[in-house]
């Protein structure tokens, strides 16, 4: 098995185990929970990999927050910089783009802001708040940004204290099957 396979594995059977900020859920049972809903829908393997690892730029290990602190970059941007170097933008591209796919539906759909779950909504605002009509325009014109809206959804749903999922050893076959080709 690939190191950076065992490397995923243990930060979600590690850090995983902290709440998901303000959530009712673990980091993994999140993580676990986004991908089985990518899973259940008939994803490809790498958009149900991207589900699973959305937000690993908040598992990662204190060296490398303490670099991403140096550049200032958000955990959307850590974990694509994180995951860029095993794998391409079906993988890496929705992960960036999943705080962007909320500030995007807030925009486009009137019901989604009142849906939000109150530590999503309290983090809307850090995050840029709800996209212009010149934002929406430019996010639409992404490549992966029909795959970031998909994850998006997953991504809220994915905060039930009751759904059982399956393990994170089932997840990781969709994990190396994503990897790139010239690893
Ligand atoms: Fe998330």
């Amino acid at each position: 098995m690939s190191s950076i396979i065992t490397k995923i594995a243990d930060m979600l059977h590690g850090k995983g185990k902290e709440l998901y900020g303000g959530e009712l859920v673990t980091q993994a049972q999140h993580a676990l929970q986004c991908a089985t809903l990518a899973e259940a829908a008939k994803s490809s393997d790498k958009l149900i990999t991207a589900c699973l690892l959305h937000d690993i730029g908040h598992l990662l290990d204190d060296d490398f927050e303490r670099l991403a602190a140096e550049k200032d970059l958000y955990h959307e941007d850590l974990g694509e910089a994180f995951l860029s170097e095993w794998f391409d933008d079906e993988v890496c591209q929705p992960v960036k783009l999943h705080v962007a796919a909320k500030r995007y539906f807030c925009a486009t759909n009137d019901k989604y802001l009142g849906k939000l779950s109150a530590a999503s909504a309290q983090s809307l605002k850090l995050q840029g708040g709800i996209m212009s009509d010149e934002e929406v325009k430019k996010f639409r014109l992404h490549p992966y940004y029909q795959d970031a809206l998909r994850l998006r959804v997953w991504d809220d749903l994915a905060k039930d204290p009751d759904l059982i999922t399956p393990d994170i050893a089932h997840f990781m076959f969709y994990v190396e099957n994503s990897l790139s080709k010239d690893i």
